[in-house]
């Protein structure tokens, strides 16, 4: 398996925002969305190959029970069925966070699951290139309905630009089934202060008015943008 990164942290999204975790970055994504935040996971991938045995031994350094598998893309690395095995016999609580346009039959405590909105499509950068493979599998609802139905608890995260991001989640929502409006969260896109400040009163209001969540991003408030947190 090809992995990026492994760091311990703060979990600053999603449910389990605050909490101690073990992250796991996989490189590789088979997405290329134009505000990526980790382009060396996507973009330009680097990483190197490790056993399971070994990312368990580096795991185990860090005093939490809490590991979260991320990417890039980790549905498209070799031996993630193995890994998350893996984690639930060591004992851990394992919280996946995917893009959910691939399944993978994982074992799973927290599907995180992010489908992408068609805010993130690179319609210029580097030349437009990626952008009819993006467009084409940015979502997949069946995978979506698939990672709901195979896990104990999850959580739909996007991330928005601007109030015209609404309609197409309340599409998409619409074609994947009836779902608590609490599990479906809004998270505002950008990596610092200046980027995510202008977006955090519109989103609170269409989580009260829809019964969303908001979702903040707490590592960037506590450490910046900066790798491995
Ligand atoms: S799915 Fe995630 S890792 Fe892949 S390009 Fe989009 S933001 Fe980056």
């Amino acid at each position: 398996m090809r992995i990026n990164h492994i760091f311990y942290s703060i979990q600053g999204e999603g449910k389990l925002a605050g909490v101690a975790s073990v992250f796991l970055r996989t490189t590789g994504c088979n997405l290329r969305c134009v505000w990526c935040d980790t382009p060396d996971t996507s973009w330009q991938p680097v990483g190197e190959q490790m056993s399971v045995a070994r990312i368990m031994d580096r795991l185990a350094e860090f005093p939490s029970h809490f590991a979260v598998v991320t990417g890039g893309e980790p549905m498209i690395a070799d031996g993630i069925v193995e890994l998350t095995r893996t984690l639930r016999d060591g004992g851990y609580h394992v919280t996946i966070e995917t893009a959910a346009t691939v399944y993978k039959d994982v074992v799973c405590d927290l599907a995180s699951l992010s489908p992408k909105l068609a805010n993130s499509t690179p319609w210029e950068r580097d030349d437009g290139r990626h952008a009819d493979a993006h467009e084409k599998n940015r979502i997949n609802v069946e995978t979506i309905r698939r990672f709901i139905a195979a896990s104990a608890d999850y959580q739909l995260k996007f991330v928005v630009t601007d109030p015209s991001d609404l309609p197409e989640i309340e599409l998409l929502l619409s074609r994947i089934g009836d779902l608590p409006p609490e599990n479906v969260l809004l998270m505002p896109e950008g990596v610092d202060e200046a980027g995510i400040a202008p977006k955090r009163r519109w989103i609170a209001d269409l989580c009260k008015r829809h019964g969303y969540r908001y979702c903040p991003r707490l590592h960037l408030d506590i450490y910046g943008h900066t790798r491995g947190t």
